[in-house]
């Protein structure tokens, strides 16, 4: 008779360090910009939160394992992270890491932070966490496909993957996979070996995974493992365009589980794939004119969801543009909007004047270079505490603040919701939570290019608007001192070569 096998319990130490660093936002993104949670409440949210590391807390429960919470921090994009909180949440997380012996750590981090010191904190962070743990402790990360994937990232990390599609449809899947490959390696099953090739250039546009080139790149990559069933994943990421290192470029990531061969060829193919097809990654904006003309014209695609592309939060941008509000106040088609703009000052005047108030301020245009403040006259609605738990898909479930908020009402048509802090407006319920009924709206401005189309889907029109600001690349409008890319330098006929990384090396 056999005897029965049970399989054996797997302590897996979880956690996240989440954000999205503009390197030219002169915004610095300190502790209270940040949600931060711990011990039960850290669990209790990835539970009920469709993020990367919500996927890894329900896949790790799931199979019986245990999920050990170690301190997860999130804020939307902005600049970069004041480098001594940074340091203090390194030495929290790698003082959980040493404190006991754990099966094996899973973390979600977005891979395109910086701090005032550091270009690369996520590649500082692992490199500590796997001198503090030693080598035999598998580590596995879930990244953002918009991460700035370095050498320093993939030799302390086994696993190292991005989730495939923006907008980012997938993360949830990211993190269980994640959970899966750590499971597998512990089961000495699989033996991760990471491959990696670049492209020097950044995607000024087309960055859709749906359509375009990148929906060919993508759909290329599967057939690649189709037919190579050693290689566990390939994650193919577009860097964040506003990261200023060495070595920015398309990244294509391939693991395989130790053989090599096919990796190489694969990341190298794909890499150099995106050279030869990049002056295909651009992008058709209309203009402010342009989109508000469809909106006065045409009431059947109301409201339309206007993406304000330079001033884009997801993308780290302030969020403090004018420039819709500007022309659509200045038009005489009496068109109705709700509008977000990011001014702590101008929120505090609203809440000392009181709901119902008639107040004049000067708002927004104080954080971008260049811009300027647009002064208004209107009635206060509401002032607020900008807590809000998103609709999702993307980032549903999930608990976040826009500082403290008040609507602005003007013209009797114009809703203006002044944050304190850059917040996640791609989610309907930045706007509802809020007391704005989007259904009244002829357009609803969000500070979001790709994830807000998810997130508003059923609920109005998108349309991408190409706007002034910094979050939208445009050639020469920045001054790089280390990254070096196509389409800002000349570069011609790069070298892209596959480089086989850190731990693999050995099993190779
Ligand atoms: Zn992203």
């Amino acid at each position: 008779m056999r005897s029965a096998t049970f399989p054996k319990t797997r302590r897996i130490l979880v956690g996240c360090v989440f954000h999205e660093s503009h390197g030219f936002s002169p915004h610095i993104t300190g502790a209270d910009q940040f949600e931060i949670d711990r011990g039960m409440t850290l669990l209790m949210q990835a539970r009920q939160s469709d993020t990367t590391l919500g996927g890894m807390v329900r896949k790790t429960e799931a199979l019986g394992h245990e999920a050990i919470p170690a301190i997860s921090i999130s804020a939307p994009p902005s600049g970069r992270v004041d480098h001594g909180f940074y340091a203090r949440i390194r030495i929290e997380l790698i003082e959980l890491a040493r404190r006991e012996r754990y099966d094996a750590i899973a973390l979600e981090l977005h891979g395109a932070m910086g701090t005032t010191e550091l270009a690369d904190a996520e590649g500082d962070l692992l490199s500590d966490l796997r001198k503090a743990v030693g080598p035999n402790v598998p580590i596995g990360v879930g990244l953002d496909l918009h991460a700035h994937v370095t050498p320093a990232m993939l030799d302390a990390a086994d696993i190292c993957i991005a989730c495939k599609e923006n907008p980012h449809s997938d993360v949830v899947e990211c993190g269980e996979r994640v959970i899966e490959g750590l499971l597998a390696m512990l089961d000495g099953t699989f033996k991760p070996t990471i491959t990696m090739a670049k492209a020097p250039m950044i995607l000024p546009g087309a960055a859709e995974t749906a359509i375009g080139p990148l929906a060919e790149l993508h759909a290329r990559a599967r057939s690649i493992q189709g037919v190579h069933p050693e290689i566990w994943d390939i994650s193919i990421y577009n860097v964040f365009r506003y990261l200023d290192d060495e070595d920015i470029g398309q990244a294509a990531v391939v693991i395989s589980n130790g053989t090599t061969e096919s990796a190489i060829s694969a990341a190298e193919e794909l890499a150099s794939q995106f050279w030869a097809w990049r002056e295909r990654f651009r992008d058709d904006l209309l203009t402010i004119d342009q989109v508000l003309d469809v909106a006065a014209k045409d009431p059947q695609g109301r409201p339309y969801i206007l993406a304000d592309m330079g001033d884009r939060v997801l993308a780290g941008a302030p969020g403090d543009s004018t420039a819709i509000l500007m022309h659509a106040l200045s038009r005489g088609d009496e068109l109705r909007g709700a509008i977000p703009v990011t001014d702590p000052a101008s929120v505090e005047a609203a809440t000392v004047a009181g709901a119902g108030a008639r107040i004049t301020l000067d708002v927004g245009g104080r954080l971008t270079p260049g811009f300027r403040p647009l002064r208004i006259t209107g009635r206060v609605l509401a002032v607020g505490d900008g807590r809000f738990v998103m609709a999702g898909p993307f980032r549903g479930g999930e608990e976040t603040s826009l500082g403290r908020t008040a609507v602005l009402l003007v013209e009797d048509r114009m809703c203006i919701l002044l944050t304190s802090k850059p917040g996640f407006t791609h989610d309907p319920a930045a706007f509802t939570s809020q007391g704005i009924d989007l259904a009244a709206q002829d357009f609803v401005v969000v500070k979001s290019g790709y994830h807000f189309k998810m997130n508003f889907a059923g609920i109005g029109t998108p349309l991408s608007v190409a706007t002034p600001g910094i979050g939208y690349y445009t050639r020469g409008q920045l001054s790089w001192q280390k990254a070096r890319f196509w389409p800002e330098h000349d570069i011609s006929a790069p070298r892209i070569e596959a480089i086989v990384h850190g731990r693999g090396k050995d099993i190779a």
